[in-house]
């Protein structure tokens, strides 16, 4: 239907676009594509490009382990590339600093001498630990970055799942937890009380790395634009334009490869903000909550994102860090936070959590939105909070 509103310009542009993902031209160089104009006429020929249309470019990169896409909107092309394109540069540049698969990062350089000494960190990364410490207090350990050996245990770090002992595990357990990371506001300096600590930022990093993208494309002054890492973190800066021509891809629901876009197109008479709609992780075609962002993220944690089966029964990559086990029973949490660290990193929490647990912490805090989708017998129980 919307296809009906559109020129043959924008016609020929959306069946580019809907080609498959491509690479945004570097900000100087000449655009062969036509930009889409004024969408409600139905011009007869083609329009002069008038400085003041609306464009909607996209970048994408390839970084933490993601396909990271930014969807532009505004009337200067220039401008918005080389904010995009920067903002990508900023997401390479944290995931050679956060990455634990990586010898020569810092979180790596961490992982390996603070246990013996105090280690100066880069004022954005120390931020970083603390605001994870913090999150795990708020949580009650259930968010914790010091999981990453129970993640390692269970065969997640290699990809290849195994079941622990339970005297492995609880050796573990006995040598982990975030209050036995000591840190230095003076210096930014950081400290493991214990030997065997080892961070692993697996559950905050990509939403992290996408606050940042969004703050970069801000600096640029983008002031509309929908920016995501791999769909499992979301974030929205400013209001979609009335009439947005294309569609993004929401929160993937299973790891099944083909594409679902779940943004929709926004109508005047809807709430304000950047549609995207949450499916039902076992059926995509049905929606459970269409949510409206602006200047919000949206995370999605998934059982079906990494796990393995042994009889029947499904081991995921989300680990209850008190007791060592995979979560049970919880398909998918995805939460709506004001940045995409937080988001990033309490859909991890809320899925270790479950629903009660979940839904005293949003008492606490009214701005969290959450949608919960749990298995049980028959059916699945999905349970909503913060939508009225
Ligand atoms: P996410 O997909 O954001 O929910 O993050 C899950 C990833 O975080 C896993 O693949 C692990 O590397 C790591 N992780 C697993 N359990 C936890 C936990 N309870 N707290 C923090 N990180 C975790
Ligand atoms: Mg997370």
């Amino acid at each position: 239907m919307l296809h009906l509103l559109l020129g043959r310009a924008l016609m020929r542009w959306l069946d580019k676009i809907s080609e498959g993902p491509s690479q945004a031209p570097p900000p100087n160089q000449p655009d062969s594509v036509e930009e889409p104009v004024a969408t409600h006429d139905e011009p007869t020929e083609e329009p002069a490009a008038d400085p003041l249309d609306w464009v909607y470019p996209k970048v994408q990169r390839r970084a933490m382990g993601s396909m990271f896409e930014i969807y532009l909107a505004g009337t200067d092309r220039e401008a918005m590339l080389a904010g995009g394109e920067e903002a990508l540069d900023e997401v390479e540049r944290l995931e050679r600093q956060l990455s634990h698969y990586r010898d020569d990062s810092d979180v790596a350089r961490l992982n390996i001498h603070a246990k013996e000494q105090w280690v100066r960190l880069e004022p954005r990364l120390y931020e970083l630990l603390k605001r994870c410490k913090e999150l795990s207090t708020a949580t009650d350990g259930a968010f914790d970055i010091t999981a990453g050996p129970l993640v390692k245990a269970w065969g997640f770090f290699k990809g290849e799942g195994r079941i622990p002992s339970e005297s492995e595990l609880s050796e573990i357990l006995n040598n982990l937890g975030t209050e036995r990371i000591l840190f230095d506001d003076e210096d930014h300096l950081v400290y493991f009380t214990n030997p065997k600590l080892e961070i692993n930022l697996g559950a905050i990093g990509k939403g992290f790395a996408v606050d940042v993208a969004a703050r970069t494309l801000h600096f640029f002054g983008v002031d509309h634009a929908v920016i995501h890492g791999g769909q499992s973190t979301i974030y929205a800066l400013g209001e979609p334009p009335s009439d947005y021509p294309t569609e993004i891809p929401g929160p993937e629901v299973t790891n099944d490869e083909t594409e679902s876009p779940s943004h929709i197109p926004q109508h005047s008479s809807l709430p304000v903000g950047w549609p995207f709609e949450i499916k039902d992780p076992r059926d995509r075609e049905t929606v459970l909550e269409t949510v409206y962002l602006k200047d919000e993220a949206l995370s999605t944690s998934g059982n079906y994102e990494q796990f393995f089966e042994v009889d029947g029964k499904r081991y995921t990559h989300i680990i209850d860090p008190r007791t060592g086990m995979p979560v049970q029973g919880m398909m998918s949490v995805s939460v709506i936070a004001d940045n995409a660290a937080d988001s990033d990193a309490l859909s991890t929490a809320f899925f270790v959590m479950g629903r009660e647990a979940t839904e005293e912490y949003c008492q606490a805090h009214p701005n969290i939105r959450v949608i919960m989708v749990e298995e049980s017998s028959a059916d699945i129980a999905v349970t909503k909070i913060g939508f009225g």
